[in-house]
């Protein structure tokens, strides 16, 4: 137990530097540095938002801008920095201890063959999958609808809503994940970065004022038409848990039905039963979950 714990703080304190690093511009190289490609992303899809609205009388501050943008970052760098890193590296290690030492073993295909690419790939459909199937069952299931709901008080859409979720979310979905990964394994890409700031650019896309659905390629790509609908306050009676789960691809949701989008005006009302009665505030949000009465 207490080499975890060791393991633990050791994660928490490499990762602290590490952001501090990132946030005085001292990575190497200069383009893996999330910190910056947040800040900079936001920026441009928050000018876009201003350029180019779809709801053309919702503020540019919208209801909760500030609340999102708190958001962004608490659970980009607070709780990552202790959730995220911290607790991937005692989860790989507490593996590790369950199947005697190599990780490796577990792998059902070595993805060290392929080219780079080709992992990259592989690497990106898989943890994209398995995130949809997380986020079907954050709908079904009521103990993970009640911390998933937080995502879900969004009353007016905005880029910074994409990072409004509660930190449970991560506990739900980075184990299966993690697994995903090793089971279909030994990726060494190089390049994942490359993923993630894809994954990021479009969430934020996803949640942005912007019409924006990329022609033909709606059927692959998750985007704003389609996430807007995700968040519909009223679900269409034979779809009572929800439709268009989809993260990053939307062609989950094409291939097992789960699509829905029945018109593009932007105008419908966002939400849930009730959401009157859901915490407005941080802390409250944060505590909902727990709630006995949730
Ligand atoms: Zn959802
Ligand atoms: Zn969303």
């Amino acid at each position: 137990m207490n080499r975890y714990l060791e393991l633990f703080l050791q994660s928490f304190k490499d990762f602290a530097s590490y952001t501090w690093h990132e946030i005085t511009f001292q990575v190497h190289p200069w383009y893996v540095n999330y910190f910056w490609w947040l800040v900079v992303l936001s920026l441009v899809v928050w000018i876009l938002e201003i350029k180019f609205p779809w709801r053309k009388d919702q503020a540019v501050i919208r209801k909760d801008f500030w609340l999102d943008a708190f958001y962004m970052f608490f659970n980009f760098y607070i709780f990552k920095l202790i959730i995220f890193m911290a607790a991937s590296n005692v989860t790989a290690e507490l593996f590790k201890d369950l199947v005697g030492g190599d990780l490796h073993k577990l792998a059902l295909v070595d993805m060290r063959r392929f080219p780079e690419w080709i992992q990259i790939v592989v690497f990106f459909v898989l943890t994209d999958f398995v995130q949809w199937l997380v986020h079907v069952a954050l709908h079904r299931y009521p103990f993970l609808w009640r911390f998933h709901k937080v995502h879900h008080s969004v009353e007016e859409m905005g880029f910074a809503a994409h990072l409004r979720y509660h930190w449970m979310e991560n506990v739900f979905y980075t184990p299966v994940k993690y697994l995903a990964v090793l089971l279909i394994g030994n990726f060494q890409p190089e390049h994942a970065y490359l993923v993630y700031y894809f994954n990021i650019a479009i969430g934020h896309l996803n949640h942005a004022n912007i019409k924006l659905t990329y022609g033909p390629l709606r059927y692959i790509l998750n985007n704003p038409v389609m996430h807007l609908y995700h968040h519909a306050f009223e679900l269409p009676e034979d779809r009572p848990n929800g439709m268009n789960y989809g993260i990053t691809l939307s062609i989950w949701d094409y291939l097992f039905g789960t699509n829905y989008v029945p018109e593009d005006s932007g105008k419908i009302r966002l939400g849930f039963p009730n959401i009157g009665q859901f915490p407005k505030r941080f802390w409250g949000q944060l505590w909902y979950g727990w709630r006995k009465d949730a």
